[in-house]
């Protein structure tokens, strides 16, 4: 077991310790370990238990994050270390992020990025688990990709601290973070064990005062995750704290881990949504997880050209300037980065 320091902790009286790295803010007896199962209390000392321990890395197109307003067409090397502070009834990753035994293989910052170099990407990924909960690793490796030029992206369930986001957000470009069920309390605490939504507002917040860039992806769960009330009042959240422009991506469920009898959502459902998204005044709505619908493509919000065409993760058309901008209207279209023609369509894994 390797073990290495952990960052934003606490000592507390006997031994104990207060982690602020997500926002359970757990408080540790000697011996024991946080809810995340990956942060261990050692005489009085907190440890990371997965540092520098790849479960999964893989290149990928930006799109599968997904950024469709970031780098488009880049490709990003993703990695994951083991371990989640949620426990989602319907984890796609479930292998990975809920194993109580702390698997991986030895892969270094510099490996992640010697790898993301010789596999020709632009960026990484900390991504399939929760980055938040390997923060030490996502952030060492994140300061060496900054100094050779990579770009850094963290997809997360944005339940954590301010200060986290502080810490990282010198080295993070881009964030997707992650909602369920229009973010509905009750569905949180009853299917992901997350006793309050509240911090992932503050988070996003902080986010955005640090000027790295957000795009919001939010799983639409039929029957109870799928009101349209809730996906109107997320909406209209992000038009007020986030701006306009953030892309909002309402992705299809699918069956998985304990949650395997709830079918998959309803392609109506999803446009349903679509629409909610778009009457709330948000100007890039996105679905996703339907390869070929038109919900996966960018349209000027002014006069509703099709700015870029998309197939599941691939760009198949692009139809804006140099500059981002309409051909036909002249409208600035926000996407962060240069166009990358040459990225992956499909993702493939390393190991
Ligand atoms: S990262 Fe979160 S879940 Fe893990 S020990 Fe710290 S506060 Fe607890």
């Amino acid at each position: 077991m390797t073990l290495h320091e952990a960052m934003l902790y606490k000592k507390q009286n006997d031994k104990k310790v207060k982690c602020h790295l997500c926002a359970r803010r757990c408080l540790i007896s000697e011996g024991a370990t946080g809810f995340c199962l990956v942060r261990k209390n050692e005489g009085g000392t907190l440890f990371t238990l997965n540092y520098g321990k790849a479960v999964s890395a893989a290149v990928d197109p930006i799109g599968k994050k997904p950024l469709s307003h970031f780098h488009p067409g880049a490709q990003v090397m993703s990695i994951a270390a083991a371990g989640c502070n949620f426990r989602c009834q319907f984890c796609d990753n479930w292998m990975v992020s809920q194993d109580k035994e702390i698997s991986g293989k030895p892969f270094s910052s510099a490996d992640v990025v010697k790898m993301a170099r010789e596999r020709n990407c632009q960026g990484i990924s900390y991504t399939y688990t929760e980055p938040t909960i390997y923060m030490e690793y996502a952030y060492d490796t994140a300061k060496l990709a900054h100094q050779v030029g990579f770009f850094n992206n963290f997809v997360t369930n944005g339940y954590m601290t301010p200060e986290a986001v502080k810490v990282i957000a010198p080295y993070l470009d881009a964030a997707t973070v992650d909602f369920k069920a229009g973010g509905d309390p009750d569905f949180y605490k009853s299917v992901s064990a997350v006793p309050d939504v509240t911090p992932i507002y503050e988070a996003l917040k902080e986010l955005k005062l640090n000027d790295v860039h957000i795009e919001i992806t939010n799983l639409v769960v039929p029957k109870t995750g799928d009101s349209l009330d809730k996906i109107r009042d997320m909406a209209t959240w992000i038009k007020n704290y986030l701006g306009k422009d953030t892309p909002f991506h309402l992705l299809r469920y699918h069956p998985d881990y304990k949650m395997t009898t709830v079918p998959a959502t309803p392609i109506e459902t999803l446009e349903k949504a679509y629409m909610v998204a778009k009457e709330a005044g948000l100007n890039y709505a996105y679905l996703g997880n339907v390869p070929g619908h038109p919900g996966e493509n960018t349209y000027c919000p002014n006069c509703n050209e099709l700015l870029i065409k998309r197939y599941s993760f691939e760009i198949t058309r692009w139809n804006l300037t140099k500059g981002m901008q309409c051909r036909v209207c002249n409208s600035q279209i926000p996407i962060k980065g240069n166009l990358h023609p040459t990225g992956a369509s499909f993702p493939y894994a390393l190991f």
